[in-house]
């Protein structure tokens, strides 16, 4: 279960308490993370820019001209393994980890201009992100946020397979997540992590968790000429004996992982999701799922009673 030290746990009635929410916030100044893109090898220079209210996070191609890509559902395209975004001739890979800690630290809106289309993979975690936007700090804009709040239980299942994500109300008013990770037969062990994610649970307990892979999948890659510069200290590679050069930051560091990984997910849908989680073996393919059904939802939910009360049990979704 969710324990949430030091936070207030609020039920949420319901989008007629949305005036209680945070205004939205951008970074105070630029700054630059950089680094090389796990499967191109090619150098990125990231920078995080202020945005004025409204504005969301949105991709900038530096070097095609200054052609955007907004990070929302709309501009996702299918790959494997990572979360990529395409608008025209401009794509954006492997934006997860930045659409995490931006999301995990409550930075709504903000201009990521990049020189490359993958982000630099750094040490496989939101490490180096978080640590610039805390360098940038963080400003204060004039308008609210409005999350989108669950308000009935959404199940995304994969036909055939066991893996699932689901969302239910919000026993916070915030989001929690929970990540169920068992691989039978593979050499990563089974483990389980959750946290409500706020700014100082994300920074802390979610932040410098890193990416992984078994061995033999990291082999297949290189087989395929991806990932040729990148090394088993670059992020977890596991073999039969644990992580291959690497020591784990956490006996459950790969589920934390995870967590991250939907965090930056459920960013595609541009405005905070109120909820708690639950997510078993899914990938970025479900959790992008999830967030079309958390949308749909939103989009079909009945317009509010004048007293409450009367709503129609409408409008969940299931996946
Ligand atoms: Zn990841």
């Amino acid at each position: 279960m969710t324990a949430a030290p030091g936070m207030a746990t609020a039920t949420v009635a319901g989008p007629a308490e949305q005036a209680c929410c945070r205004f939205q916030q951008t970074l105070r100044r630029p700054v630059v993370v950089s680094g090389r893109g796990y499967w191109s090898g090619e150098a990125n220079r990231v920078e995080l820019r202020p945005a004025s209210v409204g504005s969301g996070i949105v991709f900038v191609r530096d070097d095609l001209g200054g052609l955007r890509v907004p990070a929302t559902l709309s501009w996702r395209v299918e790959a494997s393994s990572r979360t990529n975004l395409q608008a025209g001739p401009a794509t954006v890979e492997m934006v997860e980890h930045l659409l995490s800690s931006l999301a995990g630290l409550g930075i709504d809106c903000c201009e990521v201009g990049l020189t490359a289309a993958e982000l630099p993979g750094l040490d496989g975690s939101a490490a180096a992100f978080v640590d610039a936007i805390e360098q940038a700090g963080i400003a204060t804009l004039d308008q609210r946020i409005e999350p989108l709040i669950v308000t009935a239980p959404i199940t995304i299942a994969e036909p055939g397979s066991v893996a699932r994500i689901e969302a239910v109300p919000p026993t916070t008013s915030g989001l929690t997540v929970s990540y169920d990770l068992n691989y039978p037969g593979r050499p990563i062990p089974p483990q389980r992590f959750e946290t409500a994610i706020t700014p100082q649970r994300y920074r802390s307990e979610l932040a410098a968790a890193r990416t992984f892979l078994p061995e033999e999948d990291a082999r297949r890659l290189q087989a395929a000429g991806r990932g040729l510069t990148v090394s088993t200290g670059d992020l977890l590679v596991f073999g039969p004996d644990g992580p291959i050069g690497n020591t784990l930051r956490w006996p459950e560091e790969c589920a934390r992982h995870k967590v991250l990984d939907v965090v930056g997910d459920l960013a595609l849908a541009g405005r905070p999701i109120w909820a708690d989680v639950r997510a078993s073996r899914s990938g970025h393919r479900l959790n992008a799922a999830l967030v079309a059904a958390v949308l749909a939802a939103d989009r079909n939910k009945p317009s509010l009673p004048a007293t409450g009360g009367t709503a129609k049990p409408e409008g969940g979704g299931d996946g």
